[in-house]
């Protein structure tokens, strides 16, 4: 069978020829940033590389990481490599542990956002014809723009509803005849709960085929459970505003996230030693866009744990591939000498039957000792029937097969987790 993909001279490439067109865009890239922006030339010169000495792309080695502590300092516009008058589109992050990321763009990087949005969504399968109910927040947020541009670009119908109201989002999705749902998991989740609510099935009663899901790690257990909530094949997305927004892979039909790395040049490192890992070692994910014009990070460190591999899918795709994320080094926990990411946790609890997607965990701290429970709402049904310490043992189990750890759960009453329309907080201190 032959795979359709959006653009088949860069998706299966062969990976010679990645390294060369790599290797041309890094020195280009080079090149643009000494010439236009006095931190990076001051930069590059401490470590000698200069547009004219780079032979591989191991140079790029020399070069020291960027780190979240540069783009505060440089904040709002110091990092731009363009005229400012040539910038058309700005984004931030909601900048919740300090001042927001900015990320500017000129005329070619919003055409190259959309284009890689356009690969994602396609190798997703989305088609014109589709109608994307675009449930992402509107604001200076990329989620929702960068879904947009990559639809429109397919020729998709864009639904651009923001997110919020959820009624209404049912109302939308079944007058509209939505196809494709574009928001976090957790909100996908709260939308089945609204419409289930309302007297709908969410399998049944709409249109709905396909869910493009990011902004937020979630397990692979979560994902099997929000494709049989609402009967469709869901997708994961990744991306950074500090690297483009949403974009940055594409996820197939095999679910195995390809690297765009013909744009995005990824490496993983060792996080507490700075050293380059290889192929199927798990470190911290850092890239460096090759073709960004206003906004070029250069070695940007992620935070986000994943091993990159370079067996081949069979869905046609040479692009490298990245494992879904671990989670993010500043979400790892560390319990009684045990290392615990929060989709741990969430893996184990979705293994339990009568479980409901909505849990949160607690941190409180005892002296300088972490501790961990979790609350999680059993579904209504599993509610009634009682019994709870049953489910809570179960729950208990599981979480310790994963984690080999004792984590106390506790069942709550349906609905009284708070729902989130966003990125869900599962982790909250106490
Ligand atoms: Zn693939």
């Amino acid at each position: 069978m032959v795979t359709e993909l959006w653009d088949s001279k860069i998706e299966a490439m062969k990976p010679d020829e990645l390294n060369k067109l790599q290797m041309k865009r890094f020195k280009h890239l080079i090149k643009h940033v000494y010439e236009n922006n006095a931190f990076y030339k001051k930069r590059l010169k401490e470590v000698d590389v200069t547009p004219s000495n780079i032979t591989s792309m191991k140079d790029i080695e020399k070069i020291p990481y960027l780190t979240k502590q540069d783009l505060r300092d440089y904040y709002p516009f110091g990092l731009v490599c363009t005229e400012l008058d040539d910038i058309i589109e700005v984004h931030a992050s909601s900048g919740t542990t300090g001042k927001p990321v900015v990320g500017p763009y000129t005329l070619k990087d919003v055409d190259l956002w959309g284009e890689v949005m356009a690969r994602s969504l396609y190798a997703n399968g989305m088609r014109k014809g589709d109608r994307m109910q675009n449930s992402y927040g509107y604001g200076l947020f990329t989620g929702a723009h960068g879904f947009e541009k990559g639809a429109q670009k397919i020729g998709a119908m864009v639904i651009t509803i923001s997110s919020g109201n959820t009624q209404r989002q049912i109302n939308v999705m079944k007058d509209f005849e939505s196809t494709v749902l574009a928001c976090t998991p957790s909100y996908s989740l709260y939308m089945a709960e609204v419409a289930d609510d309302m007297g709908y099935d969410p399998v049944n009663d709409f249109k709905l085929n396909l869910g493009v899901f990011g902004a937020e790690a979630w397990s692979e257990e979560m994902r099997t459970n929000v494709e049989k909530r609402w009967g469709i094949t869901a997708h994961e997305h990744y991306g950074l505003t500090e690297i483009i927004g949403p974009g940055v892979v594409s996820e197939c039909k095999e679910k195995h996230l390809h690297i765009n790395a013909d744009h995005f040049y990824p490496e993983i490192i060792d996080p507490k030693t700075g050293e380059t890992l290889g192929p199927g070692e798990e470190g911290e994910l850092v890239f460096t866009t090759l073709t960004k014009e206003a906004f070029p990070a250069i070695r940007f460190r992620t935070k986000d744990l994943a091993t990159i591999s370079d067996e081949i899918c069979n869905c046609g795709r040479t692009l490298p591939i990245q494992s879904r994320i671990k989670g993010r080094s500043d979400d790892m926990m560390k319990v009684k000498g045990v290392i615990v990411f929060p989709s741990q946790i969430e893996a184990g609890l979705m293994q339990v039957e009568g479980v409901s997607e909505f849990y949160q965990i607690i941190k409180s701290k005892k002296g300088d000792i972490t501790e961990l429970s979790v609350e999680v709402e059993p579904t209504e049904a599993r509610w009634k029937e009682g019994k709870l310490d049953d489910f809570e043992q179960k729950a208990q189990d599981e979480i310790y097969s994963i984690l080999n750890l004792h984590v106390p759960v506790k069942a709550i009453q349906p609905k009284t987790i708070e729902r989130s329309t966003g990125k869900a907080k599962r982790v909250i201190e106490r």
